[in-house]
């Protein structure tokens, strides 16, 4: 997708800080890190949302979830990390390119949300 930041860091077009790659996924920083570990693992064919997803995106989904805690270990999340995927207004997507953050590091992270 032409005008996508995550498609331009795919094909190279914006500079990222790779974790991983692969034929069908790309795990690379966060540009601006909420913990000591933070990445993102994304699919390297456009999808916009979680929102959107079928079941012909459940190989490279699957994919990519097994391979966080992987990553996350490598990274310096030794102990366990968090994964989110923000969705759509509600869940305050910034980015259309369908990402998993992956966030830990050597501390406990802040409970889940905060309660309203
Ligand atoms: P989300 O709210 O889940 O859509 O989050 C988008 C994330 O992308 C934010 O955490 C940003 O810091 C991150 N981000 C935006 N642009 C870049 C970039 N060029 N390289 C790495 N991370 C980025
Ligand atoms: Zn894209």
């Amino acid at each position: 997708m032409t005008d996508c930041i995550f498609c331009k860091i795919v094909e190279g077009k914006i500079p990222s800080r790779k974790v991983y790659e692969d034929d069908d996924m790309l795990a690379f920083h966060d540009i601006n890190p909420m913990a000591p570990v933070h990445f993102m693992i994304i699919p390297k064919k456009h999808v916009d949302s979680l929102a959107n997803v079928g079941p012909e995106h459940a190989a490279v989904l699957g994919k990519m979830m097994a391979k966080a805690a992987t990553l996350a270990r490598e990274q310096g999340s030794t102990d366990g990390f968090r994964t989110i995927v923000n969705t759509g207004r509600i869940g305050r997507q910034d980015v259309y390119h369908l990402h998993i953050h992956v966030i830990g590091g050597p501390n406990p992270l802040p409970r889940m949300i905060a309660k309203e």
